[in-house]
This record gives C-alpha cells, sequence and structure tokens, in this order.
C-alpha cells in the first residue's frame, strides 16, 4: 500500500531511500509502523533517527520501554476527513431518528417531523485533529457543540470546556456524545456508571475513540435503565469483537468492525516524508507523541 507512494514523495523531496520490510535493523534509519504483534523490541534498531507511525492512536507502542527514538503519530487529512464523515452520519441518523423509518416493519405512519440540529446539544471528548474537525462540522451544521479536552481550546462556533468541571459540564449537556479521545491511563473507563448518569436521560453514545474508554459493564446497565437509548460503538476491548459477545445482538447497540476512519496512503505518505526530511534536515519531527501523557 505504501511502497509506491512513499517512493514517489520521498524521490520528489530529494531523498534516496531504500524501502523495505526486511532490512536488517542495525542498518535502518526511519521505522514507518503500524501496529504489528512481531515487532515489539526496537533495541535492535541502534541507528533508527525516528518511530513514524501510521496511526493516530499509539497507545499500543507508546509504553514500550524498548523505544527510545522518538515517536510520531498519523496526523492525515484523509484520516480527518473520513472521521468527519463518519461522525457526522452517525450523529445524524440519530438525530433524525432514521431508524424508525428503515425498520418499519408494521408500515406505521408516524408523521413526527425531527427537531432542527439547533435545538440539539451535542458532547465531543477529545478537540485534537479528529474531535476538532468533528466538532467544526457538526457546529457547522447548526448543533450545539460543546467540546471538551485537556487543556482549553477555542475553536468557532464550539463551546470549549477543559478540566474536571468542564467534564461534568460536558456530559450533562450532551444529547449525543461522542468520543474522539485517546486510550491512556487517564481516559481508560472515563465513561463509567457515574459519568453515564451525567448524560441527560435517553441520550446517544457514539464511539469512535477506543473501545477501553469504557466500561461495558456500566453501558449496559445505563442501556437497560433507559439512561442511554443506544451507542454506535466502532472500536472495543477486544478486537474482532468476538462472536459470542452481546453488543451483536444488543438492540440498543450498533456495531462497526472499526472503519470509522483509517490512515489514506495517499495523504498519510506525505506525514512520513516531511518527516523523514525534517529528520535529515535536522528540524523538530511533527506530531511527536508526549510519552508521559501517553499520546
Ligand atoms: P489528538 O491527540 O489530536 O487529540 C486527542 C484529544 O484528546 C486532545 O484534545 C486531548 O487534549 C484530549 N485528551 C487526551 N487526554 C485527555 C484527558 N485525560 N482528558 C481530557 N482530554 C484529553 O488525537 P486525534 O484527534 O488524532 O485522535 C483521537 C483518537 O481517535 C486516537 O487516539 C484514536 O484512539 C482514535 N481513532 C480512531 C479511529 C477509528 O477508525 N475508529 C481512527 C483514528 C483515530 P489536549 O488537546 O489538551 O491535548
Amino acid at each position: 500500500q505504501y511502497k509506491r507512494v512513499l517512493s514517489e514523495g520521498l524521490a520528489k523531496a530529494g531523498l534516496t531511500a531504500d524501502l523495505s520490510r526486511c532490512h536488517a535493523p542495525e542498518v535502518v534509519d526511519y521505522i514507518v509502523y503500524a501496529p504489528n504483534p512481531d515487532l515489539t523490541d526496537f533495541s535492535p534498531f541502534t541507528r533508527a533517527k525516528a518511530v513514524l507511525c501510521l496511526w493516530a492512536g499509539v497507545e499500543d507502542i507508546v509504553g514500550n520501554k524498548t523505544l527510545t527514538q522518538p515517536l510520531t503519530r498519523m496526523v492525515d487529512p484523509g484520516l480527518t476527513e473520513g472521521m468527519v464523515e463518519w461522525v457526522s452520519g452517525h450523529v445524524l441518523r440519530h438525530h433524525l431518528g432514521m431508524d424508525a423509518h428503515i425498520v418499519n416493519p408494521d408500515h406505521q405512519w408516524q408523521p413526527k417531523a425531527p427537531p432542527l440540529a439547533r435545538d440539539r446539544t451535542i458532547g465531543v471528548l477529545g478537540l485534537g485533529t479528529l474531535g476538532a474537525a468533528c466538532a467544526s462540522a457538526l457546529a457547522a451544521l447548526n448543533f450545539n457543540v460543546t467540546g471538551y479536552s485537556r487543556s482549553p481550546k477555542d475553536i468557532a462556533g464550539v463551546i470549549c470546556r477543559s478540566g474536571p468541571e468542564g467534564l461534568a459540564e460536558t456530559l450533562s449537556v450532551a444529547e449525543i456524545l461522542v468520543l474522539l479521545l485517546p486510550l491512556t491511563a487517564a481516559t481508560e473507563n472515563l465513561i463509567d456508571t457515574k459519568a453515564l448518569s451525567r448524560m441527560p436521560q435517553n441520550a446517544i453514545l457514539i464511539n469512535p475513540g477506543r473501545g477501553p474508554l469504557i466500561d461495558d459493564d456500566a453501558l449496559l446497565k445505563a442501556l437497560e435503565i433507559g439512561q442511554i437509548s443506544h451507542a454506535t460503538l466502532d472500536v472495543f476491548h477486544q478486537e474482532p469483537l468476538p462472536q459470542a459477545h452481546p453488543f451483536w445482538t444488543h438492540p440498543k447497540i450498533t456495531v462497526t468492525p472499526h472503519i470509522a476512519s483509517e490512515t489514506r496512503p495517499a495523504t498519510a505518505s506525505q506525514q512520513i516524508v516531511e518527516n523523514i526530511r525534517r529528520g535529515e534536515a535536522g528540524l523538530p519531527l511533527l506530531h511527536l507523541v508526549d510519552r508521559g501523557a501517553g499520546y
């Protein structure tokens, strides 16, 4: 997928490169990385200058003690575009109540028009590359959007919150909540019983972030008591989601198989090339992961 686009991009940047999946570790200058169970020990890559991750989420690699080189994560316009489309689509599905018309076995004529976006509040947890783009797109559709992040943000048309109170405030208004946080020690199980109980009754949960952001048992309970009316989940504690997992058949859960968005080789390779160019020129790399924060 990457060989041609990377080779072309590197050549265009005036960089001579020998791309291979099977170089001896000690000759490698840059590692272009996708989560891979066969590569867990980075110590033999003695001359590598950086590990350039093709994924936005780096939870599989960020804590690797053998990794001493700088680690970058993926910021790819194609990935962002895809996420904006997936999130907008699933928000609109729930906002417009499309299911009542798509699945209508009794052919009931129910002429109830959906509300306007201006009368609906969406919460977005995580206002980084993907969360900010989704929040802006939803605001452009006229939704009331409140977003939450670790550090304060200023995004046109979006109410931005931060800090513990910011989380509680965002949850309390979110009729539809979108999770676009990275998985870190601080975000694991963030959506637990307490968080879910802060949300408006019958709220919708949409998770294209990472499965372990949610305490699954707490979610099942919240669905049972009607605190949450539906959950659309793209990511899970275990992937692929096991065949026998109750989420597959739950009437109030939609499962999508980690396809909310993906890195697109044509655009993603441009970031990889740019970082190799920077590395060779002694310039700071783009999108460095903060190993302490875990993202
Ligand atoms: P970014 O690193 O750009 O943004 C992360 C956001 O989360 C930032 O706003 C950050 O705050 C915030 N955040 C992190 N930790 C906390 C915390 N403890 N409390 C509050 N806010 C916090 O990541 P991206 O937007 O690029 O990606 C987000 C996630 O989306 C990825 O980590 C990945 O897990 C997931 N993803 C899923 C895909 C799919 O197909 N399902 C595809 C691609 C990504 P601050 O701005 O202050 O740093």
